[in-house]
């Protein structure tokens, strides 16, 4: 961990610090800059009748504006946008997602699953993770209900080859290619095609230029 000092931390916009100090009670951990040792607090939080009470706190209608009123605060909003943008900060929800101590249990992960299994969701999900470059290649004037409709399609032929036991796929191909060296086909409906899978590997981002 990085050492730096409570001062530097505060002009940095950051909540914590850490010194490679231990505290009076032995934790060699980062401080927060209004509380102090992390694991104290931590500790302090994490009794039965601390969550508790908290839980009680929580559920209150008092707590609740609370919250509401703090979180649509401007200046509140500005200051959190600062806090999860900072190097320090994503590093650590970085690595805290990678372990376990973020995994969601119960109710939530069942309500992720569920909507994961919904093939509209699915193949929405796969869209965003190239969403940038979807974006940049898609004209102002493509019609979006028309490439949906071809989405949709694909999805639809998908579901029937896996419930009729058929071992073909489909994917949503471009007819010039949408990632390669020379050209970038458009994103649009003109250009989005439903091949197999097996015929889209084989053409990969082969273009012919004729
Ligand atoms: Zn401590």
């Amino acid at each position: 961990m990085k050492i730096i000092s409570r001062k530097e931390a505060k002009e940095n916009g950051l909540t914590r610090y850490f010194t490679g100090k231990s505290c009076k009670h032995g934790h060699i951990a980062e401080r927060f800059i209004s509380y102090g040792c992390v694991e104290c607090a931590y500790k302090k939080l994490s009794t039965p009748e601390a969550k508790a009470k908290r839980k009680l706190y929580d559920a209150t209608p008092k707590a609740k504006a609370g919250r509401k009123l703090y979180a649509n605060d401007p200046v509140n909003k500005l200051k959190a946008q600062k806090y999860y943008a900072s190097p320090e900060v994503k590093a650590r929800r970085r690595e805290k997602a990678r372990t376990s101590e973020c995994k969601y249990t119960g109710k939530t992960k069942q309500y992720i699953k569920d909507y994961y299994n919904i093939p509209v969701n699915k193949a929405r999900n796969e869209c965003n993770s190239q969403k940038n470059h979807y974006k940049q290649a898609s004209p102002s004037w493509a019609d979006v209900e028309k490439m949906n409709s071809i989405y949709l399609e694909r999805i639809w032929m998908d579901n029937i080859a896996k419930h009729a036991g058929w071992k073909v796929r489909y994917n949503v191909d471009h007819i010039i290619p949408f990632i390669h060296d020379r050209v970038c086909g458009l994103h649009n409906e003109f250009n989005i095609q439903i091949i197999s899978k097996y015929d889209n590997k084989i053409k990969s981002n082969y273009f012919e230029n004729n």
